[in-house]
C-alpha cells in the first residue's frame, strides 16, 4: 500500500537549537505568515546543556541570562590577567530557557505542527523534497531544513569534550562580576585541558573542563571530576564544595559547511556552523536560522550565510596545534588573549573582524606559531 503523503512549505528535520531557531525566525517573517511548517523530532529525551555566549550590546534573543560579565580573566602564565569588556557582555544561560523563549513564538504559530519521529531518509527533487520516517511516513514539502546528522556520519577532525558543574562551596570563593573564561593553571597540563568559571554568586559557580582530542581515537576516560576537583583546590583554595548539577558532553570541531543539495538544507551542526575552534555554536545558529527565514521570506529560496574562507584559512592551524601539538595551541591561546584587547578577540572569534583587524592580531603572535603548524598533514 502507497503510504499517505503529507504536504506542507517547509519541513524542518530535527528540533534542536536549529531547527526551533529557524521555527522562530520563520514566525516572525510577515512573508511567511501562510506557510505549513512541519517540526520532526525524534522524542529522545533532549540533552539539556549550560550554553555560553556573547554579544555586543543587542542580545540575540528576548533572554535574560542567568549571568552577565563584562570582565574576563584569562591565564597569562603564573596569574591571571583581568581583561576589561568595553562592547561585549558574556552571558551564561541554558537550553531550557533559550527553548522556553523560542517555543513561545513557535507554539503560538497556528500553521507549526509539531511530530514526534525519527528522519531516516531526505530525497530532494526538482520540484519538491520527500522526507521519510524511519516508521514508513513519508512527508512532502517545498524546503527541508535538516539538523540530524547524516546516517553516514560526518567527519569530525577532533572533539570538544567535557563536563560543566554547578557548584556551591560553603565560603565566599569566587567574584561574581569577573567570569574566568581560559584557565589552564590546574598543577597538570597531561593531557592538556582547561577550565572557565563563570560565578552567579560569590559561592556559586558553574566550572567547565574542556579537553580537545583527535576524534576516533579512543583513550582512556579522562577524570573530569578529579581535574575540577584539583583545579578548584590548587587554583582557588576551595577543598571542599557541592555539585549542584553535572552535564557532560562532547562537540565535533571542523566540520565542513555543506552545500544545499537542491531543496534540502542542512543547518547546525551538521551544516558546520559550530565554530571549528572553540565549539561555540549558539549565536551563530541565530544567525543562520534568521538569514534562512528573511532570504526564503523575501526571494523563495534560502540562503544559509556562507562560511568566510579566510576563517578557514585561520582555523586550520589551530586545529593541527591541537591535534599534534596542543601545548603549543596553549601558548597561542594564551598569546592571543593576553597581547590584545579582548572585545577584538571575541570579534575574531565570532568571524566578525575586518582583514586589517585580523592583520594586526595575528600579526604580533609569533609567526612560527601559525605558518607551521600548516605544514603539519
Ligand atoms: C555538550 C555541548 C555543550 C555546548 N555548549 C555550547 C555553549 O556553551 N555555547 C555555544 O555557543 N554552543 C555550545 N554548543 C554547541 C551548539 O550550540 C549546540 O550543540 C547546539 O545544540 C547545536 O544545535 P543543533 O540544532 O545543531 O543540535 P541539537 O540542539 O543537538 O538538535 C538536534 C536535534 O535533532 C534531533 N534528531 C537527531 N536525529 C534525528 C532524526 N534522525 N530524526 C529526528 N530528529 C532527530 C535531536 O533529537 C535533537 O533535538 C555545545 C554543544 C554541546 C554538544
Amino acid at each position: 500500500m502507497t503510504p499517505r503523503v503529507q504536504e506542507y512549505d517547509v519541513v524542518i528535520a530535527g528540533g534542536g537549537l536549529a531547527g526551533r531557531s529557524l521555527a522562530y525566525y520563520l514566525s516572525k517573517e510577515p512573508g511567511m505568515a501562510g506557510a505549513r511548517i512541519l517540526i520532526i523530532d525524534s522524542s529522545a529525551p533532549y540533552p539539556h546543556r549550560s550554553l555560553i555566549y556573547w554579544h555586543d550590546g543587542i542580545p540575540p534573543l528576548p533572554l535574560i541570562p542567568a549571568a552577565s560579565f563584562t570582565s574576563l580573566a584569562v591565564d597569562a602564565g603564573t596569574t591571571q590577567q583581568i581583561l576589561p569588556l568595553e562592547r561585549h557582555h558574556l552571558c551564561l544561560t541554558s537550553s531550557r530557557s533559550v527553548f522556553r523563549c523560542l517555543d513561545e513564538v513557535i507554539d503560538a504559530n497556528p500553521r507549526i505542527t509539531r511530530l514526534d519521529g525519527q528522519v531516516s531518509r531526505v530525497r530532494s527533487h526538482a520540484d519538491a523534497v520527500e522526507v521519510t520516517l524511519s516508521d514508513g511516513r513519508l512527508v512532502r514539502a517545498s524546503h527541508c531544513f535538516d539538523s540530524t546528522f547524516p546516517s553516514t556520519g560526518v567527519k569530525a577532525r577532533l572533539l570538544m569534550s567535557g563536563e560543566v558543574r554547578r557548584v556551591l562551596t560553603p565560603h565566599e570563593s569566587f567574584d561574581p562580576s569577573v567570569a574566568t573564561f581560559i584557565d589552564f593553571r590546574s598543577g597538570e597540563h597531561h593531557p592538556v585541558h582547561f577550565h572557565c568559571v563563570l560565578p552567579i554568586s560569590t559561592r556559586e559557580a558553574f566550572v567547565e573542563v574542556t579537553r580537545i582530542v583527535p576524534s576516533g581515537v579512543a583513550g582512556p576516560e579522562f577524570p573530569f571530576e578529579q581535574a575540577t576537583s584539583a583545579y578548584l583546590r590548587s587554583v582557588w583554595g576551595v577543598g571542599d564544595f557541592s555539585s549542584l548539577s553535572v552535564e557532560r558532553g562532547s562537540i565535533p570541531l571542523g566540520i565542513r559547511s555543506s552545500s544545499p543539495r537542491g531543496r534540502h538544507l542542512r543547518t547546525g551542526t551538521p551544516s558546520g556552523v559550530v565554530k571549528a575552534t572553540t565549539g561555540y555554536g549558539f549565536t551563530r545558529i541565530l544567525r543562520q536560522a534568521e538569514r534562512i527565514a528573511s532570504s526564503l521570506a523575501s526571494t523563495g529560496l534560502p540562503e544559509a550565510p556562507r562560511p568566510d574562507r579566510r576563517f578557514r584559512w585561520y582555523d586550520k592551524p589551530v586545529l593541527r596545534m591541537w591535534k599534534h601539538d596542543p601545548e603549543r595551541a596553549v601558548q597561542f591561546m594564551k598569546a592571543a588573549f593576553t597581547s590584545h584587547d579582548a572585545d577584538l578577540v571575541l570579534d575574531f572569534l565570532d568571524e566578525r573582524t575586518t582583514f586589517p583587524q585580523e592583520k594586526a592580531l595575528l600579526g604580533s603572535m609569533p609567526v612560527t606559531m601559525l605558518l607551521q603548524p600548516r605544514l603539519w598533514i
